[in-house]
Formats: C-alpha cells, sequence, structure tokens
C-alpha cells in the first residue's frame, strides 16, 4: 500500500532528481565515509548516497517507512528505528559525517541535540526551512541574526549552499527550504553551551533595547570592555565570547 505522508513527522518527500543529485555532490560521499542520514523516508537521499559507500546508517522514527526501507534496503544499510531527538550519536566511532532532508517540525531541538554530540562529528548537510537556514548563517547588523546565529557559529563554519523549490517535494511545504552545511570548528569558539547561553539569552531577550538595558541585573560597563551601548544584534561572535567571560567572571 502506498505510503500517506504524516504531517506529524515532518514528511515532505523529494522527488526532484536534480536536486538529488545536488544534494549528493554537496556532500561528495567517499567510500569509507561513516555516514548518518536523519530521517531516511523511502531512501530519495539513502539509496544514492549508498552508490559512493561501503555502509550507511540511518535514523527513521515512522515504522511504516522503516518497512518500505526493508523491503529495498541491503546490507550497506543499517536502519536503526528511533528517535533521532533521544538517538545517542556518541555510540559511533569518531568522525561521523550527518546528512539529511530533516523533519521541520524538529530542526532547533534537533540541531541542539547535535551540537551536544559535536566532538564526534565532521559535518553536517541538512535540508532545513530556509529561514532556519538564514538566521543560523546570519552576519552580525542582520534582522535574523540572534541567539542560533551565536550558538551554532561558535562551534561551526556555516553555509547555506542553495535553495530548493517547493515544487521538489512531494508533498509540498508550505514555505522554501535550503541546503545548509555545518562544519564543525576544530577550534571552537568556546569549550562549554551553558554559559555562551545564557549570555546569547538574556543579551537577545529584547532586541530593541542596548546590552546596557539587557544585561544590566548580570553584568555593568565597567565588567567589560565590549560597549554595552550597542545593540546585541551588532555583536560579532567573538564579542558574545568576551562577554561570556566577562559574565561568567561575575557570576
Ligand atoms: N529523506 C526523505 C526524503 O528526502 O524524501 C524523507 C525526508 S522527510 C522531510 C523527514 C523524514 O524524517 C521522514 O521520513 C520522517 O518520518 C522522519 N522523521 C520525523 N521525525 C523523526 C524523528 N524524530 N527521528 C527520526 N526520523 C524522523
Amino acid at each position: 500500500m502506498a505510503h500517506k505522508a504524516r504531517k506529524r513527522f515532518g514528511q515532505n518527500f523529494l522527488v526532484d532528481q536534480q536536486v538529488i543529485n545536488q544534494i549528493v555532490s554537496t556532500i561528495a560521499p567517499k567510500r569509507m565515509d561513516s555516514i548518518i542520514e536523519i530521517g531516511p523516508g523511502k531512501g530519495a537521499l539513502t539509496f544514492p548516497l549508498i552508490d559512493h559507500l561501503d555502509h550507511i546508517h540511518v535514523i527513521e522514527i515512522d515504522r511504516d517507512l522503516i518497512s518500505l526501507l526493508q523491503k529495498k534496503s541491503n546490507k550497506k544499510i543499517t536502519i536503526h528505528e528511533s528517535d533521532a531527538l533521544v538517538f545517542n550519536f556518541d555510540q559511533f566511532t569518531k568522525n561521523i559525517r550527518i546528512v539529511g532532508n530533516l523533519p521541520y517540525n524538529i530542526s532547533s531541538p534537533l540541531l541542539f541535540h547535535l551540537l551536544n554530540h559535536r566532538n564526534n562529528i565532521i559535518d553536517m548537510t541538512f535540508m532545513l526551512q530556509k529561514e532556519v537556514v538564514d538566521r543560523i548563517v546570519a552576519a552580525p547588523g542582520s534582522k535574523v541574526y540572534g541567539r542560533t546565529s551565536v550558538i551554532m557559529q561558535a562551534f561551526f563554519d556555516t553555509e547555506l549552499m542553495f535553495v530548493v523549490p517547493k515544487e521538489s517535494f512531494d508533498p509540498q511545504p508550505k514555505i522554501e527550504s535550503a541546503i545548509l552545511y555545518l562544519k564543525t570548528k576544530s577550534e571552537p569558539l568556546v569549550q562549554n553551551l551553558r554559559p555562551l547561553e545564557e549570555i546569547v539569552k538574556i543579551a537577545f531577550s529584547q532586541r530593541r533595547k542596548t546590552l546596557k538595558n539587557c544585561l544590566k541585573s548580570v553584568l555593568n560597563q565597567s565588567q567589560t570592555d565590549i560597549d554595552l551601548s550597542h545593540r546585541a544584534e551588532m555583536l560579532s561572535v567573538e564579542n558574545f565570547v568576551t562577554l561570556m567571560n566577562d559574565y561568567e567572571k561575575q557570576n
């Protein structure tokens, strides 16, 4: 029986062969790569990828899709029936590469879950809502530069690779998508996520106000060299790291 797309699992299947080829070229898989695909669905990316690989691991939550995949599968594909949000990516050896046309409804929590496993990850290539990708790659001064941009850019080099039109999917999503490439920095700008998250959250709590205003209960101008008369959106990721260090000294 044909599979009916489930909205709750964010199922928009890729049907455009040209886009699929473009994604595979972006990933540029090499035989021995340890690739893990999140949400293989019916295998639109899995099968083209496996042509270039010795093996692939896939993580899928929908049992019906898993049965479909198992029928088409071969021993080069290991299927993990699991929720990617709680999946332990540390079970793999180091140097994994993660890919996927992600279920949009869980993209933010999933990115944060993966952030906690970053030490094992070389890079990630994901299809996401374009507006989410725009936020992740945004530069200071941009309207969409915010918490996600600072946190992701502290740990990854980020790049929007290309935009994917709605027509490339079945069913078609309401919004535009884009391919995001994240390469884990060999020297992350910070070691710990928590204090950076804290300061960034406070700094962006009221975007229209100055940092002096937002941070008044945790840090004042005499405690940092960062000019607090600016708004948070004007600070570079490096500035935020300085701010975080000064904040940590006080708290
Ligand atoms: N890769 C396929 C394609 O490009 O056609 C399917 C992509 S579809 C946007 C997202 C896939 O992620 C679906 O197969 C869906 O069942 C799966 N999925 C949704 N939530 C998930 C979760 N929490 N963990 C693992 N897979 C999930």
